[in-house]
């Protein structure tokens, strides 16, 4: 009964990993499984985990029903070992590690990464959970046309609402999504709230205005995404022109020619598109002449000490004159003082986004969000 439970141990264990990978049995009931190129410790995790999922079924061995409970030790090469006997000898530790925190479990030879990969992984299952549970949440922050004194457009920010942590900010689960492939998930239920929401304002007769989402990258590679952009438009109801997705500079920078397609097919239905966190991501100019791009919006980093420091008021001067010339549009990020708008009006940009005019706020705060905080005058 043991050989026929080492033999199907062995079967599972290579149906979970890919044909490149090496699966051996050193002896015992220990294997040894060598992951060419595994890629960031994210996705040995991931691995990790499917093992388990892999062998956590029962299965009956001549009448009797058996269940492996695996204990996985992970080294990685060159971090943990530079030659194979040690590194097997530190997933051996590992797998100790494993073994005392009770079974069914894997742990990281560096101890920092054990902590790194526990917190991820239990981000990564409640958020899974919680996109089905309702979870998500979205604000709304308006962004302003200061030359009309009016609000020209809503940003769509998600939010997470655990029942035990309370309210999770995306930088701290953003990433995670990205990683693991939830922000798909997570982008579509964005996309379609953020739809849902602007025609339930236009139905309460608020102001006809864009609503802008943002699309992490890999959301935007995604084999389906343009069709499914089609079906929430769709299903919505809502005018593609009603649609603004921002992007960042990293989006574009990844397959040109597969991008440049997937763009052009996007504008074709009329939705626009941003570029958010402009000036970050040390991409090349060349693809705003070639890209359908239609508004840069210029990261928060260099609005911040723009009253103060020299080098970023020159950086935003750049920005907006090379906007000007390109005719993009132009919006700046995170305007909080009265001085920070009255040097942007100095330097030529007129769209604003930021707490001086009004926070990310919820749905329910409708008056704010279409009636935000105007200083008077117009400063410079
Ligand atoms: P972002 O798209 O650049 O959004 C602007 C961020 O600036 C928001 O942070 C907003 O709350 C913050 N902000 C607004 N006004 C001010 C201000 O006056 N001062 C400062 N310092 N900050 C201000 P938030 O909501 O925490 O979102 C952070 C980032 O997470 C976003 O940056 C975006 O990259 C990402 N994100 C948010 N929602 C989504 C989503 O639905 N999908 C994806 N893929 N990413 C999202
Ligand atoms: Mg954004
Ligand atoms: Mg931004």
């Amino acid at each position: 009964v043991g050989d026929e439970l080492l033999k199907y141990v062995a079967a599972r264990l290579a149906s979970a990993v890919r044909a490149v990978d090496i699966v051996s049995r050193l002896g015992g009931d220990e294997f040894v499984i060598v992951l060419e190129d595994a890629g960031s410790p994210d996705d040995v995790v991931q691995v990790a985990e499917k093992i388990i999922g892999a062998l956590s079924p029962e299965v009956a061995i001549g009448g009797h029903r058996l269940r492996a409970t695996p204990s996985i030790g992970i080294s990685i090469f060159p971090d943990d070992a530079q030659e194979a006997f040690a590194l097997m000898k530190n997933a051996d530790t590992a797998m100790y590690h494993a073994k005392a925190a009770g079974r069914n479990n894997f742990q990281f030879f560096a101890r920092e990464m054990n902590e790194q990969a526990t917190h991820f992984f239990t981000l990564e299952n409640k958020l899974r959970h919680a996109i089905e549970a309702g979870q998500l949440l979205l604000n709304f922050q308006p962004l302003i046309d200061w030359r009309q004194r009016a609000v020209c457009g809503l940003e769509a920010l998600v939010r997470w609402k655990d029942p035990e942590q309370g309210l999770i900010q995306p930088a701290e689960f953003i990433p995670i999504a990205e990683e693991t492939g939830l922000i798909v998930p997570v982008g579509e239920w964005v996309l379609g709230a953020a739809l849902r929401q602007n025609r339930l304002w236009q139905q309460q007769g608020r102001p006809l205005v864009p609503i802008s989402v943002n699309l992490s990258p890999r959301q935007f590679r995604e084999k389906d995404f343009v069709a499914s952009l089609r079906r929430i438009l769709a299903d919505t109801g809502q005018p593609a022109r009603l649609l603004e997705l921002e992007i960042t500079e990293g989006t574009l920078m990844h397959d040109i020619e597969e991008t440049h397609a997937r763009l052009d097919e996007i504008v074709a239905m009329g939705v626009r598109l941003a570029i958010d966190d402009f000036g970050t991501g040390y991409s090349s100019l060349s693809y705003l002449k070639r890209f359908p791009v239609h508004k840069l919006k210029i990261d928060q980093s260099f609005i911040r000490d723009l009253t103060t420091d020299r080098d970023d008021a020159a950086i935003v001067s750049a920005i907006v004159g090379l906007a000007a010339n390109l005719g993009l549009d132009i919006l700046a990020e995170g305007v909080e003082t009265r001085e920070q708008l009255d040097a942007l009006v100095a330097l030529g940009c007129e769209c604003f986004q930021g707490k001086l005019f009004a926070p990310p706020l919820p749905p329910l705060a409708g008056d704010e969000i279409f009636r935000p905080r105007l200083p008077n005058g117009a400063g410079a």
